[in-house]
């Protein structure tokens, strides 16, 4: 419409000044002996269906130099009945930046799915700074187009590129996908990008992530996330530009091939960072998928608040993680690897546990309040909702009866995990919070209690009923002369189930 083509030469000619002005003040900025001003950008690349040490097994020289360079973290999944390890869910964890109970997105047939609340990274960037360019890409249709059940990425986005691969209906188009997206990248002005590559995984289901047709196939993919890595690097203004990229998958693959299931093999995902700030080769255990779209957002000056990721650039300062270094393999737990060390009783400086009601013998490893992994807890016994605990980081406080049970032991699991002494101001209002897991059955008992100045612990708190991967809040009203409180999480019970605590916040 002329309307539309007049503001749009008004809008190129305010531009025009604005870049004048830049460059005058870009000048000036020199002459103090000050950089310029760069320009952030994102781009992500999702592989589906990639799983790490095969990567790292292949002839994979850019996606290897991206860790060497930046951060590698490996992560877990949920798995049924929160989502099955498939794509659906996996590219609407990494796209939304919420875990599937908020994106909604169960499976392959996005039953559920709710965008709308929680819409993918490229769509928050254009509702909050339209004025950026984005674009998408992809050869599984759900993620960039409305021919299936997506799309993941909406129509908000600045532009979309979907064809569909004509041999498993994604993958094959990879070649295509990458050269397009290649030339965007390097030719016109994309601010956030999301780039899709799926044969690795349509080897995986031909041939398992154990076959040599699957190390080829990470060495084909590898070439084409070469080409996006020069693209970017070929722009005309790379020099003045802050690049961060990320690279993620939905999903992992068993040696035999396949996934939806709860396996650690179906659900081992990955996060790789390049950029600045990001220390050469680092590796991190706090790192979740959630956390790919809280990065993207993050880097481009767009507010993530309210998702369940957080900026790579914010690392997890939960005490019990600093006990990663002691972690012990297992004892009595034969289901678990020998050589995943994943628990301790010791607990972090200043916390401790009270175990003088529990009853003696049991699991070793969950005799009283433990600190363990998900790697390490969930692989005890599967499907039993541990592979839900989505909201806990790396190290986290788990009281299992159901699990310290299958050993014979005298008595019941009566265990208590104490805070520190935290400092307070008498008559002041308080949050405790801390993220939580707990699986109801009759004849447990799941209290929050907390005490003032050594006063007698008084509960704030009691779990009657199943509370999945919740964010929980408390708020604590301190007594007139109180100054300090502490707070202790005391959980009984017998073969029923368990509780888990992190990231326990005084705010
Ligand atoms: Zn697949």
């Amino acid at each position: 419409m002329p309307t539309a083509v007049l503001s749009g030469r008004t809008l190129a000619v305010a531009a025009t000044a604005t870049a004048l002005l830049a460059t005058a003040l870009g000048a000036t900025a020199a002459t103090a002996g000050e950089s310029a001003a760069t320009t952030d950008k994102v781009l992500v690349i999702g592989i589906d269906g990639a799983v790490l040490d095969r990567v790292k097994a292949a002839n994979a020289p850019h996606l290897n130099g991206l860790m060497a360079q930046g951060l590698t973290a490996r992560s877990t999944l949920y798995a049924n009945p929160m989502a099955a390890t498939s794509s659906g869910p996996g590219w609407s964890t990494i796209a939304t930046g919420v875990w599937p109970d908020k994106h909604g997105v169960k499976d392959n047939s996005f039953t559920g799915k709710n965008y709308t609340a929680h819409p993918d990274f490229l769509t928050r960037i254009e509702n909050a700074k339209p004025s950026l360019n984005t674009y998408a890409a992809a050869d599984w249709e759900p993620i960039t187009s409305t021919d299936q059940n997506g799309p993941i990425f909406s129509a908000k986005v600045d532009k979309r590129l979907s064809l569909k691969g004509d041999r498993d209906g994604y993958g094959s188009e990879d070649p295509k996908i990458a050269a397009a997206a290649a030339t965007e990248l390097r030719d016109q002005n994309p601010d956030a990008a999301f780039v899709y590559l799926g044969e690795i995984d349509a080897a995986g289901h031909s041939s398992g992530a154990a076959s040599q047709a699957y190390l080829d196939a990470v060495a084909r993919v590898d070439v084409l996330v070469g080409k996006l890595l020069t693209a970017v690097q070929s722009r005309p203004t790379y020099a003045q530009e802050n690049w961060k990229v990320l690279v993620t998958t939905d999903h992992g693959h068993t040696s035999g091939g396949g996934h939806g299931g709860s396996s650690i093999a179906e659900r081992g995902t990955f996060v790789i960072a390049r950029g600045a700030g990001i220390p050469a080769g680092s590796v991190r255990d706090d790192v979740r998928l959630a956390d790919v779209a809280a990065t993207a957002l993050a880097h481009v000056g767009v507010s993530g608040a309210g998702l369940d990721g957080v900026p790579l650039n914010a690392p997890d300062s939960d005490p019990f993680d600093t006990l990663r270094p002691v972690l012990q393999a297992r004892v009595d737990e034969t289901g678990i690897p020998a050589g995943t060390k994943g628990f301790t009783h010791t607990p972090p400086a200043g916390w401790s546990v009270d175990n003088s009601k529990m009853g003696t013998g049991g699991v070793t490893e969950w005799a009283g309040w433990a600190f363990a992994t998900d790697e390490f807890w969930s692989q005890s016994q599967r499907d039993q909702w541990r592979e839900l605990n989505v909201r806990s980081r790396d190290v986290f406080a788990v009281a299992d009866s159901d699990e310290w049970d299958d050993k014979s032991h005298t008595g019941t699991f009566d265990s208590t995990l104490i805070t520190p002494k935290w400092p307070v101001a008498g008559g002041t209002a308080k949050t405790l919070s801390f993220q939580t897991h707990y699986r109801q059955e009759a004849g447990q008992t799941a209290q929050v209690l907390v005490s003032y100045n050594g006063g007698a612990p008084a509960v704030v708190k009691s779990y009657t009923a199943d509370a999945v991967a919740k964010a929980e809040s408390i708020a604590l009203q301190v007594p007139a002369g109180a100054t300090d409180v502490q707070v202790r999480f005391r959980y009984s019970g017998n073969n029923n189930w368990y509780w888990t605590v992190d990231d326990v916040r005084l705010g």
